[in-house]
This record gives C-alpha cells, sequence and structure tokens, in this order.
C-alpha cells in the first residue's frame, strides 16, 4: 500500500470551498476532490496524472421523502480504509481478480439531520460511488425520483456512445434493448436520438500539450479514456442511462413507458437504502477500460452455484435458416453438426414448442445427449408488456408457471435457456431477470437474457448467468446489408467496451458468405474468414452461439472450420494491445491452458500496416499467423512485436 493521503477538516475561512476533501487512489495518481458549493449542493471532481477528467458535478437525489439536491451540509469523512480482494469468476472475461483500493465515506445533512452518505471507492484507475440514504423520521422506505448526480466532461472531450432507443419501439414493441449503432468520436451535446445515451459511456479527453517539462515535473498525458457504468443493479433498484446537455451527463431513470408502462420508472428502496455504484474507469491507453474489474470488485455472488456450470460453443440454426429451421429434422442436422465441431451445445431458438412441440422436444435431447451436445433452449419472456408473438410465451415472467416449466426442462435434460424480449430498466424488470436467475439456479439451468438490459455485475452476482445480449448483434447480419458494410466497424468497439462490462451475446463469426441456408441468396457479408475467427476471439461471452453452418463443413476453408473447432470460449486473462474504436482493434485471450491469442481487426477502408507489441510471447517464438485468406507459420521479433498489414474488413489472429 502507498501512502495514502487525506485531507480532513473544513477550510472554514474559504468561503465558496466550504468543505473540501481529496481521496486519492493506492498510487496517487487518481483523486477525488469533494466540495459543496454556496447553495449547498454537494460536488466532485475526478483528475487523473494532473488533469481533470470530469469537472466539478452536483451529487444529489430528490425522493418522495424530501429534496436532498441543494441545502446539504458535509458533516464527516471516514478515514482512508484499504480495501483489497481476490475472486475467481470463471464465466467472465478473465478466471481471476485482484483488486486494491482505498474507501472512504463522506455524510451529508440537510437541517440538522443526517441525509445521505456517499461511499468512495477509488483504486488506481477506478472511482466507484454510491449513495446511501438515511431515513427521515419514522419513513423506513421512498421512491428515488431522480439524481443529479452528473459527469461534467472537460470541453473537447470526444464521445463513443450508443443512443437510449424509444421505449415501447422497434419489433413488436420490444425496446428499449441497447440496439441502436455507436458514434466513433462524436462532439458532446447531441442527447443521443433525444432520449440519452446507454451504459457503458466511453469518452476521448483532450489536453493542449504540456510543452517543455521542467526537471521534477510529471509528464501530464495529452488525452486520457474515460468509461462511465454502474454495477451491483437487481431487483433492489433500477438500471440508469445518461442523459446529455451541453457537456454535461446526467444520471436519468427509465421512461414510464417501459415494459408496457408497467411498473414506476422511479425506484423504490429500503432505508436506509443503496443505490447501485456508479463507476468511472480511466486510462491513458485503452486497457485500463478494456481489462477493468470494477463491475464485479463490488458486488458479491447472490447464491451459491447449485452444480458445476460447463460453459462452451453453441451451433444454432436460427441466425442463418431462421425460424423456418425450426423443425426436428433441421434440428437433429445442427446437433449432428454440432457433435462434429466437438461443440458443447446447440441453440434451438424460437417456435420449437409449436413446431417441434414439448414430447419430441424431450426426444430431441434425449438424442444430443447421445452425441454429448447439451440444449439450451429459447423462450419469449412475456408478458404483458410487448407483442412478440413467438412461442414458448406466458412461461417465464410469472413464478409459479416458471417453476413447473422449468422442473420439465430439468427432467427433460436441458442445460440453459435463452430468453429474449426483456426490454425495460426498471426496477419491476430488474426483479424479473433476478428471479428467473434464482429460479434456473435451483433447476440447474444457465441463463442467455436476448432483446434485454446490460448485465450490470451480475457474472458474480449470479452464478448461472452467461450473457446479456444488449448490443446491435448478429440478427441485424442477417436482415440488414447495411449492418454487414459496417460490420467491422463494431467490432472495433465492442471488445473494449460493451465487453468490457460483461458477457455479450452476439451470435457471429459465420463463415457463410451468405446469410441463408443455400448460401447463395440472403444478405453478403464483406468480411474475410480471418475476420470471422478473430472476432471469436475478440467478442466474450462463455457459451458461444457461432453462426456456423453444416455447410461450413463442406464450403468453408479447413484452416478456418480448424480454428472454429479449437477456439476456447473462457480465458484466464486478457490484454489490450492497440486500437481506436472506429478503425482498429486489437486484443489478446489466453486460454485456461495458458494459450495465448492476438487478434485483431480493421474497419478502415485500407489495408492497415501494425507493428502488434506480443509481450506474451517469448523472442523470437514460432507462432501461426491468420492473416490474408490463410494461416502460415511466423516468428515473433527480437523485440517482442510483429509487423503486419491487415486488409480493409479483415482480421488477424496470432498464437
Ligand atoms: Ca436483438
Amino acid at each position: 500500500m502507498n501512502k495514502i493521503f487525506t485531507m480532513v477538516g473544513c477550510l472554514v475561512m474559504a468561503p465558496l470551498a466550504l468543505c473540501a476533501q481529496t481521496i486519492s487512489s493506492p498510487d496517487g495518481a487518481l483523486k477525488v476532490n469533494l466540495s459543496v458549493n454556496a447553495d449547498g449542493t454537494p460536488q466532485y471532481s475526478v483528475v487523473y496524472k494532473g488533469r481533470e477528467v470530469i469537472m466539478n458535478s452536483p451529487l444529489g437525489l430528490t425522493t418522495s421523502i424530501g429534496d436532498f439536491t441543494k441545502g446539504l451540509k458535509q458533516d464527516k469523512i471516514t478515514d482512508a480504509k484499504a480495501v483489497n480482494g481476490s475472486y475467481d469468476l470463471p464465466n467472465a472475461k478473465k478466471a481471476h481478480f485482484e483488486f486494491n483500493a482505498v474507501e472512504q465515506t463522506v455524510s451529508y445533512s440537510k437541517e440538522g439531520k443526517a441525509a445521505f452518505n456517499v461511499t468512495f471507492h477509488v483504486d488506481n484507475n477506478n472511482v466507484a460511488f454510491r449513495y446511501q440514504m438515511m431515513p427521515q423520521r419514522d419513513r423506513l422506505a421512498c421512491l428515488v425520483n431522480s439524481e443529479s448526480t452528473s459527469f461534467a466532461m472537460p470541453e473537447g472531450t470526444k464521445t463513443y456512445l450508443c443512443p437510449a432507443m424509444t421505449p415501447q419501439t422497434g419489433f413488436a414493441r420490444t425496446a428499449p434493448s441497447y440496439e441502436t449503432y455507436y458514434e466513433y468520436g462524436a462532439d458532446m451535446g447531441k442527447n443521443g436520438h433525444g432520449r440519452g445515451f446507454t451504459y457503458p459511456a466511453l469518452f476521448n479527453v483532450k489536453y493542449p500539450a504540456q510543452g517543455k517539462v521542467k526537471k521534477g515535473e510529471p509528464v501530464r498525458p495529452s488525452d486520457i479514456w474515460v468509461m462511465l457504468c454502474e454495477t451491483n443493479v437487481d431487483g433492489n433498484y433500477c438500471g440508469g442511462r445518461l442523459e446529455n446537455k451541453g457537456n454535461v451527463y446526467t444520471i436519468a431513470y427509465p421512461e414510464d413507458t417501459e415494459f408496457g408502462g408497467v411498473g414506476t420508472s422511479a425506484p423504490g428502496i429500503m432505508l436506509p437504502g443503496y443505490t447501485p455504484w456508479r463507476t468511472i474507469t480511466v486510462g491513458e491507453t485503452l486497457a485500463p477500460v478494456a481489462e477493468t474489474s470494477i463491475m464485479w470488485d463490488l458486488v458479491t455472488p447472490r447464491y451459491k452455484a447449485s452444480q458445476n456450470y460447463k460453459y462452451g460453443r453453441a451451433t444454432w440454426s436460427w441466425i442463418i435458416r431462421m425460424d423456418a429451421s425450426c423443425n426436428y429434422k433441421e434440428q437433429q442436422e445442427y446437433i449432428d453438426f454440432a457433435a462434429a465441431m466437438g461443440y458443447e451445445y446447440v441453440l434451438i431458438d424460437a417456435l420449437w414448442d409449436s413446431n417441434i412441440g414439448y414430447d419430441n422436444m424431450k426426444k430431441l435431447v434425449a438424442y444430443a445427449k447421445t452425441k454429448n451436445v447439451g440444449v439450451y433452449l429459447w423462450y419469449n419472456s412475456n408478458g404483458y408488456w410487448n407483442d412478440a408473438p413467438q412461442g414458448p410465451r406466458g412461461k417465464m415472467h410469472r413464478m409459479l408457471e416458471r417453476r413447473q416449466e422449468m422442473a420439465w426442462l430439468k427432467e427433460a435434460g436441458v442445460k440453459g435457456l435463452k430468453i429474449d424480449f426483456v426490454g425495460s430498466d426498471k426496477q419491476q424488470t430488474m426483479q424479473m431477470y433476478e428471479d428467473i436467475l434464482i429460479d434456473a439456479n435451483e433447476y440447474g439451468l444457465e441463463i442467455i437474457f436476448h432483446g434485454c438490459t446490460l448485465p450490470r455485475g451480475w457474472e458474480r452476482m449470479f452464478p448461472n448467468f452467461i450473457s446479456c445480449e444488449a448490443v446491435r448483434a448478429s440478427e441485424n447480419l442477417a436482415f440488414g446489408q447495411y449492418d454487414n458494410d459496417i460490420e467491422a466497424l463494431a467490432a472495433t468497439i465492442h471488445p473494449v467496451l460493451r465487453n468490457a462490462v460483461g458477457n455479450m451475446d452476439f451470435g457471429g463469426s459465420t463463415l457463410n458468405k451468405h446469410y441463408s441456408k443455400d448460401n447463395v441468396h440472403g444478405k453478403t457479408r464483406v468480411t474475410s474468414d480471418v475476420y470471422a475467427l478473430a472476432t471469436a476471439v475478440l467478442f466474450q461471452t462463455p457459451v458461444q452461439n457461432f453462426a456456423v453452418a453444416p455447410n461450413n463443413l463442406t464450403d468453408a476453408p479447413a484452416w478456418a472450420l480448424d480454428f472454429m473447432k479449437a477456439v476456447p470460449t473462457c480465458w484466464k486473462d486478457m490484454k489490450f494491445i492497440d486500437g481506436v474504436p472506429g478503425k482498429y482493434i486489437v486484443l489478446a485471450r489466453q486460454a485456461l491452458d495458458g494459450k495465448w491469442y492476438v487478434a485483431g481487426v480493421n474497419a478502415t477502408k485500407e489495408p492497415l500496416k501494425l507493428n502488434i507489441d506480443l509481450p506474451m510471447f517469448a523472442a523470437k517464438q514460432s507462432v501461426k499467423l491468420y492473416l490474408n485468406n490463410g494461416v502460415t507459420d511466423a516468428k515473433v521479433s527480437a523485440k517482442k512485436n510483429m509487423t503486419v498489414t491487415i486488409p480493409s474488413n479483415g482480421g488477424v489472429v496470432v498464437m
């Protein structure tokens, strides 16, 4: 533990900074400054390596039992406490995490009565904070109507944000589900499509060049990456988003119209009660963002895993053959295909209840078992909040039906569920996600949510949680050519942003040229086969529903098929190597057996020459290099790097 410096006590002589404190990270590079302004609004700012990354921004809550945004007094701050931890997380982007942070809690009062406390958790690259709202007289519960919690970004900051969707729009009123296009390097002040942005939110803060550095003076970075997110969200609260005005991003709650208008947009809490942790991750490169553990450091498992959950790869007919393929014969073909690939699972998508039926499904699951293939089944989450018609419906949203269904699923030998169309971040919806996960664990089922919210710490909170979609995923490649034309663009941001905070059910890596059964008709893929392999590494989730198809056994190159047979889905470690979202990305993941996979894609219009750092390999080590539509033997240089030229819409894998 390095020196922890805390300025304690109020500077009564300074009229505007009525009460100021600084909370510092263990290495001292990251600092949170606290103050209260003249009208009693609590404020904080964040400084990294001498640069302000979040300018003075308000803290405060408006509740059903009072306005706690102004007229507040800062009372006391606890001493800096070192908080360290380490834990295993087999279903997340790394199998093991460690953290080393400082925590301090500051108390605020209004008219002489305790209002709320804010606990700050600061490590060398992350600031997290949460409110603890205090009871007021005999009131032991409240609604939190809004927050003034904001993030004021320095002028000139560029943004990498995903606009929030309009509730009750999209397919069968299933929005919001985090499925809009990112903007890359956009100016601030747009507020998305008029209703803000979803988490995770990425910013690049730019500073003037420092000029000549005097002896003993620290060199300060000229740009800093900042990611905003939140964690520890379950049925105790709602999910948040960010409303944007000018350079200020303010935490907003779900809209009234979400979830079919059912349930309040304001969360209700027991008092004293907590908000989720709001997180700020900072770094001079994207490495601290891509590699952050902050989503899981601050949460605890809600229950014990009922069994040793198994992860792996799945075949999935729907992405290439759509609804028509949901019949006994073709699902049997995909089970055989999964067995031929050595995959652990098959995912049987929508309409199986009517097109295959419960009795035949039992037979199909038994057949898959003889091939060592586990079965995942699709469910509609509905429910009374949208019009998605696909079956099975009405089985997952209420406890009685759900537990009866899960008892049947366990008896049939089903291993996991993909539950679709769960749009909304309301507290009532979060409670449903949580209830489904709890029941599923009792019946030994793994859970993938699709058309849904972002996981917020769920990999650790819920041991049978596999992934959420919460991204514009592969289905859009089957639906529209535009998504194919920009396919590589999206792959430059997901590994460092969406996957930084949680597992992502993308369902990609097709080796088909076209999204159709005959591989002639349908939307055209513009990316290369090496790109498909690279994204199998770049996109992370412990159960991958790959978009490979039985025809690939004969029409795809053997080197590509062999790679897809061997690629793992669980990782010991990961490292950001290089990249800028919107242009290119290179990232390394280490398999559980120790083998490193370094993967990259190029979304620019031209071939991209890169010198890739390979610190995880030995100097002059022989490696396999996937590039330019093939695999060759190559050597890492004496300086542990390698120069490659990645084609436009192409990829690279070094292993
Ligand atoms: Ca979707």
